[in-house]
């Protein structure tokens, strides 16, 4: 018998194939393993060895060990902890160190299926119901969990009303509830479920059974919201940082803004990335330029049929397509964890949002990059769409909203600082070593001189036609090109003709950029003509200082792949084999297409890179790994180390 499995006296679980596991997946030092194993939740070794057992991992993630202990001692929870925090394993662990079965509910039925395929894969016995499923499939799924062969069980919030449900879930001794995404419980959170209300009922009909909400979204009236309509008993409250230490944060000048997205793709072409744009034709329009740029690209917004967003989805996740071109419709629902970048194609509407949609980044913990690619246009053309809000209130949110976003792409500080801050954490440091500002310190100009020139520019033109031009014709005057409409429009006349020699054309859109986000210039919508505003005037007249960031640009990749990627600033360090990695890449998704399951489900990228660098040659390496549990070393163990061999050999 083993022990391990067999935890608070229930029958060994079929799928693990205990006898399998123990004879022949575990040689050497690992054999005996399942012994060492205590039966006590008290003993934190009993976690870490559950923790390597069933899951691979060697350490828990911020809170996750606190959170499970709690779980364990029967205590009601609420655990806010970041995308990416791990929080699907804060509920999975005790499930499995608890006899009984633990109930999840999930909002979504996507992801229930492939965090049942997650589980799956390391051999642990889960299960889900849900409308997707058909008649015949339900019914055995229903007995299995009648003879009590599952650990875990998802379901959506609707079921919990089905007639009968409530009496099943008696029967299938239910011991814990987990309530995912329990933001959806508040109507002040994104994602209002009102199913998730009736989820109280649980708690009258299983008055013993202890609860845990999780969510990644933290604002005070959320989580009161959890608390009183989940009817949470004096639940012990985790709440982790904001911080994603491996996301590092860039922004950059958008000029050339396709060719700028191009080079950066380009130097990461094997990579999964989302480009977040503001509106569906934009996101359209990039996939199609991406894709016959030879990246595989894909869009996804609220305009597509919901069978078009599941495949362009399913793509992604099973690692056919590269690139997501998305309105912010594209979010929740995505556990895809080796999304190794975010782009902003546009500025988002506020820090929520982009902390939010920069989150889906890097959540195997793998270093992964969050770029803005930021214009002064833009944001004046969303200040625009802002004053024709109707409602004051609402109108003024909206607009400090935007403020901070700007501010936050102008600062020459820190940048995790800044978002840290704006969450409200303390003792937040200075500088954090991985955004764009702390890894190169933007070189500040004085354009002091060259704003005067630009805004008393835009001034003589109009003063001098009565009508306004474009940024384009502004710095044509600048520079003193006479082009047809220069000379046309007698602006070769006016004083500011070729006062700006000293400055380049790109130096001159930038500074229009600058001076469109602090709000000295806007740009009317429909033809783009620069105006001078009121605030501009008076910067004029009081002779004001300016003083900017010298904008970054994506630099174009360079020849070789591994030079592209540092051109491009990426932060994926070479000191991987890249080639074997793309060897095991290519195995992971053989073995995934043959399952029927998402790559990463196989294995992270994290733990494809550390056997990228360890290239363990036995099983009992392998299985030192990050990422390597018992059963996906009994299962994948020997095709992955003759792999590496074979790499080994063939150099
Ligand atoms: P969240 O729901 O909080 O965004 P997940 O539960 O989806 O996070 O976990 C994110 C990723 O991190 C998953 O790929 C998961 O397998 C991995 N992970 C979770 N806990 C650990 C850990 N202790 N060590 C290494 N990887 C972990
Ligand atoms: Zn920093």
């Amino acid at each position: 018998m083993n022990t391990l499995l067999n935890y608070g006296g229930l029958p060994p679980i079929g799928v693990c194939q205990p006898e399998r596991l123990r004879h022949g997946g575990l040689r050497g030092a690992g054999a005996n393993y399942p012994h060492r194993m205590a039966p006590s939740s008290e003993n934190p070794a009993t976690l870490d060895d559950a923790l390597k057992h069933f899951f691979g991992y060697d350490s828990f993630r911020p809170l996750q060990r606190e959170i499970a202990q709690s779980a364990l001692a029967g205590d009601d929870v609420l655990a806010l902890l970041p995308t990416g925090g791990g929080k699907s394993l804060c509920y999975q662990l005790p499930a499995l160190l608890r006899p009984g079965l633990t109930l999840v509910i999930s909002p979504l039925i996507a992801l229930m299926k492939d965090q049942v395929d997650a589980l799956l894969a390391n051999g642990i016995p889960a299960t889900f119901l849900n409308s997707s499923i058909d008649g015949a499939a339900s019914a055995e799924r229903t007995q299995g969990l009648d003879r009590g062969e599952y650990r875990l069980l998802y379901a959506a919030p609707e079921r919990i009303v089905l007639p009968g449900f409530l009496a099943r879930l008696e029967r299938w001794n239910v011991r814990h509830i987990a309530v995912d995404e329990a933001h959806c419980v508040s109507e002040w959170g994104h994602d209002f479920r009102p199913e998730y209300r009736r989820i109280a009922a649980l708690r009258e009909r299983l008055p013993d059974v202890p609860i845990m909400a999780v969510t990644a979204t933290a604002t005070d009236r959320v989580r009161d919201d959890i608390e009183r309509f989940l009817a949470l008993r004096s639940p012990r409250r985790f709440v982790a940082g904001f911080n994603r230490p491996n996301l590092r944060y860039s922004v950059f000048e958008k000029r050339d803004a396709f060719k700028q997205l191009l080079a950066w793709a380009s130097a990461r072409a094997n990579e999964s990335g989302i480009v977040y744009v503001a509106s569906r034709q934009s996101a359209e329009d990039l996939a199609m330029r991406l894709s016959a740029a030879g990246i595989s690209a894909r869009p996804y917004h609220a305009g597509l049929s919901p069978q078009q967003r599941a495949r362009h989805q399913d793509a992604f996740i099973r690692d056919e397509i590269r690139v997501i071109c998305a309105t912010i419709a594209f979010g929740m629902g995505i556990d895809k964890p080796n999304v190794r970048y975010v782009v902003h194609y546009d500025v988002p509407k506020n820090i929520e949002g982009y902390y939010q949609e920069t989150g889906r980044a890097g959540r195997d913990g793998l270093p992964s990059d969050c770029a803005l690619f930021f214009s002064g246009g833009d944001a004046a053309k969303q200040r625009h769409f802002i004053k024709q809000i109707e409602d004051a209130a609402e109108r003024d949110r909206a607009d400090r909203l935007l403020r901070t976003m700007l501010d936050f792409a102008a600062t020459p500080h820190c940048r995790r600082s800044f978002l840290l801050k704006y969450f409200g954490e303390s003792d937040v440091p200075d500088a954090c070593g991985n955004c764009d500002n702390c890894l190169q310190p933007p070189e500040r100009i004085d354009a002091t001189v060259a704003a005067a020139k630009l805004l008393s520019c835009v001034y003589r033109v109009r003063a001098h036609s009565g009508f306004s031009t474009g940024a384009h014709h502004i710095v044509d005057v600048l520079l003193g090109h006479a082009t047809e409409k220069v000379a046309g429009w007698g602006h070769d006349r006016v004083s500011t003709f070729g006062v700006g020699t000293e400055h380049t054309k790109d130096e001159w859109m930038a500074l229009v950029s600058e001076l469109l986000r602090v709000g000295c210039l806007e740009q009317e919508t429909e033809h783009r003509t620069l105006l001078l505003t009121g605030e501009g005037m008076r910067a004029l007249k009081e002779q004001r200082r300016f003083e900017f960031a010298r904008p970054r640009v994506v630099r174009k990749p360079g020849k070789s792949r591994k030079n592209a990627a540092r051109d491009a600033d990426s932060v994926a360090d070479a000191s991987y084999d890249v080639e074997l990695f793309e060897a095991l890449r290519r195995l992971r998704k053989r073995l995934a297409d043959e399952q029927g399951v998402p790559p990463y489900v196989i294995f992270s990228d994290a733990t494809l890179r550390e056997l990228c660098v360890a290239k363990p040659l036995t099983l009992n390496a392998f299985r030192a790994v990050s990422g390597v549990g018992d059963v996906k070393l009994e299962r994948y163990g020997d095709v992955f180390v003759d792999a590496i061999r074979t790499h080994a050999t063939t150099l």
